[in-house]
């Protein structure tokens, strides 16, 4: 998969990818990603990115020449047509299936905003807007990141066992089991400086894959139901988690 990330803070970008997953995509290729510093497509001497908004008002607004000309070279560069995305507060929120859609691309753009944002003009050249949550960050490199992370880790060979991301949260529509490693038992001191000692649920160390199994199931429904029970309409369940609902749900009916 081919990324560009267009913004006026190249080191935004840049260093936070130069460790983990991602980073190590980029460098056996897996990934091909560029970032594409803003004022390398202004044409005065002083590389101005950005101008007052018409009509008054505070802050600045992105000019939208240089936007144009990066696209221009983009395009040039990995043929049309291009994805363009443009990250805003105001676009369509950012989810898991999101991700999934965008890894099926072979190429995106990733436009990083600033100060007021866009000139509106620049949307004319947008394929999609997107927000990755009701929040105002101060740019777009933050949600770019965590967009292009998020999608990475759909392209095959990004992440070393592609079974852990089908299983992770919100891929099958709901949360993931808990989950527990070495040591098996660990004293801790509670609350009021008692020590007491925390052990592994036994079903995992049962050896007993089936009932490992059926116990991860449960946990994550049980979880869902408690923290988001809005994932369940739309969760893909097979028989035995639909059974294991039924039951969980009555279990609560019963405690109301
Ligand atoms: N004036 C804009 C508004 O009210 O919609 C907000 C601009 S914001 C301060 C500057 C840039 O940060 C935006 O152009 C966008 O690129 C990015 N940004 C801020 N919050 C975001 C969010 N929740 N999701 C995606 N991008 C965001």
């Amino acid at each position: 998969m081919t990324v560009d990330i267009v913004t006026i803070f190249p080191a935004m970008i840049e260093q936070p990818l130069a460790a983990g997953i991602i980073g190590r995509a980029i460098e056996r290729g897996t990934l091909d990603l560029k970032v594409l510093d803003l004022r390398d497509f202004t044409t005065d001497r002083h590389r101005v990115v950005d101008d007052v908004p018409y009509g008054g008002g505070p802050g600045m607004v992105l000019k939208p020449d240089p936007i144009f000309r990066a696209l221009d070279a983009i395009a040039a560069d990995r043929g049309t047509p291009l994805t363009v995305i443009m990250t805003s507060p105001q676009g369509r929120r950012f989810t898991q299936a999101e991700a999934v859609r965008l890894a099926g691309l072979e190429h995106i753009v990733l436009l990083c905003g600033r100060y007021e944002g866009f000139d509106e003009r620049v949307r004319e050249r947008v394929t999609e807007e997107l927000s990755i949550g009701d929040y105002v960050l101060t740019g777009g490199e933050l949600p770019a990141l965590v967009v292009l992370d998020a999608v990475a880790r759909f392209v095959p060979g990004v992440v070393g066992d592609e079974q852990s991301v089908a299983q992770d949260t919100f891929s099958r529509g709901l949360l993931n089991h808990p989950q527990y490693t070495r040591p098996a038992e660990i004293e801790v001191r509670g609350a009021r400086g008692v020590l007491e000692v925390l052990r592994v649920p036994e079903v995992l160390t049962s050896g007993n894959h089936a009932e490992i199994r059926r116990w991860r199931k449960r946990e994550a429904l049980s979880r869902t139901l408690e923290r988001r029970p809005d994932l369940l309409d739309a969760a893909s369940l097979d028989e035995e988690e639909e059974q294991l609902l039924r039951e969980l749900k009555g279990a609560s009916h019963e405690r109301d």
